[in-house]
């Protein structure tokens, strides 16, 4: 027996994560599942661009750097993301992009490794995101080693058979991009420091979705995502974090944000300490106090169990899309891709079809269900614990089975390609 639209309800009236909705800027006749590619703004956050914009910059000029601080806020913002992910203060820092800190964790980390050389492969997975494959890549060719790609479905299974004295690198993401499966991350970091490698984690679709740890977890290196389940808007800030250990390495984008006296001008670059030297270039400082408030939301659920509680409730959801779908869409040409263990899954439930996926998920959008498609095959559906309900799970598979029963998505206007998707 699958629930109905009335025990839904009952659900997010019992939600101990109810109240954190209101500070979404929601439409109700809308059920957003994307919170794993873009947050949703937060109600705070326009007020404070425009004073951001207004007396921050406008009437404050110059003197803005310090009289509001924003020369401190990539480390501010970056404690604060700090607490989501298991991070000591200060040793974390929010700047650039995913890609670019990835290739300055990679590269720091190339480095370190560079004294034995027997050490010659960097290892990840072929279903990794592509930027981070390229990203490898670069890195690998750079300092030349070579990029191994797994592709076994588990991990674990393939990493028995990869992993040996000849690794420097392993460098994974905790959460899929497209199937959600989830990384045993104290686990996986284990196996690979035990044959001498370094472990770099992209925490993209993990930070403020899923409970992580990495002190815990002793990681070597991590990078995520300040646009996805951290709210902080298009394009916002990505975060880096370095175990205290490798705090003295190097990495190769020594611009004067991350000098140790960028003020004093000196014409020689002295790196400073800690993570401070994972800066580059200037902050972007209408982009952090984005992210920040959007950061806020996520530490805003400390007063309703924190992390504990966000990842219940993201399993609660995930179980309820997965049961209905089971229950209202099984005759449709639909293979649930995301594992059904618990434990191996994150916050989003994908579908593979061998229909035009990317014409049924148009005509879900039409119907104001957005979730999205990831080429060749995959349907995506993300679930922001912060603001998804139980009814707009139920709403969303009710909708989908409405495009597939009346064949809603063979209209021509679903086919047409966009240039995101
Ligand atoms: C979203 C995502 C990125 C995004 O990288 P950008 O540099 O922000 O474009 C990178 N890696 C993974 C695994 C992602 O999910």
């Amino acid at each position: 027996m699958s629930l109905t639209a009335h025990d839904c309800a009952a659900l997010d009236a019992a939600d101990p994560l109810h109240a954190t909705r209101a500070q979404f800027c929601l439409d109700d006749a809308e059920v957003y599942l994307d919170g794993n590619s873009l947050g949703v703004l937060p109600v705070a956050t326009a007020p404070r661009l425009a004073e951001a914009a207004q007396a921050e910059w406008g009437r404050g000029l110059i003197r803005s750097w310090n009289t509001a601080g924003w020369i401190d806020q990539p480390q501010r913002v970056g404690n604060k993301i700090a607490r989501l992910v298991g991070a000591a203060g200060g040793t974390l820092i929010a700047a650039d992009s995913t890609s670019i800190n990835l290739y300055k964790v990679l590269s720091a980390a190339a480095l370190a490794q560079s004294t034995e050389p027997g050490r010659r492969v960097i290892l990840s997975e072929r279903a990794n995101f592509p930027t981070d494959l390229y990203i490898a890549e670069s890195v690998a060719r750079q300092h030349g080693l070579t990029l191994v790609l797994l592709d076994s479905e588990t991990i674990e299974a393939a990493l028995a058979s990869h992993l040996n004295a000849n690794v420097a690198i392993v460098m994974l993401t905790h959460v899929n991009y497209r199937t959600g499966r989830m990384q045993d991350m104290a686990a996986v970091t284990r196996r690979v420091q035990a044959v001498g490698a370094l472990m770099v984690w992209d925490l993209a679709h993990s930070a403020g979705a899923v409970p992580v740890d990495l002190t815990t977890a002793d990681a070597d290196f991590a990078v995520g995502c300040g646009y996805k389940y951290l709210n902080g808007g298009p394009g916002a800030p990505a975060f880096a974090w370095v175990n205290p250990r490798h705090a003295a390495l190097p990495q190769p984008l020594s611009g004067w944000m991350g000098h140790a006296a960028p003020f004093a001008f000196d014409t020689a670059y002295a790196p400073a300490p800690g993570i401070d030297r994972y800066l580059c270039g200037t902050p972007s400082v209408l982009a952090l106090a984005a992210l920040e408030c959007g950061v806020d939301t996520a530490l805003s659920a400390e007063a309703h169990g924190g992390m504990q509680a966000i990842r219940a409730k993201s399993l609660a959801l995930t179980s309820l899309f997965m049961q209905l779908m089971q229950a209202r869409c099984a005759t449709f040409d639909f293979t649930c891709v995301t594992p059904d263990n618990p434990a191996e899954r994150g916050s989003h439930v994908s579908y593979t079809t061998t229909l035009d996926g990317y014409a049924i998920m148009q005509a879900l959008i039409a119907r104001g269900v957005i979730g999205d498609f990831r080429a060749p095959d995959i349907l995506r559906f993300g679930f922001t614990p912060l603001y998804t309900r139980y009814i707009d799970v139920w709403r969303a598979v009710d909708a989908l089975a409405a495009v597939m029963t009346q064949h809603e998505w063979r209209e021509a206007r679903f086919q047409q390609r966009a240039a995101v998707t």
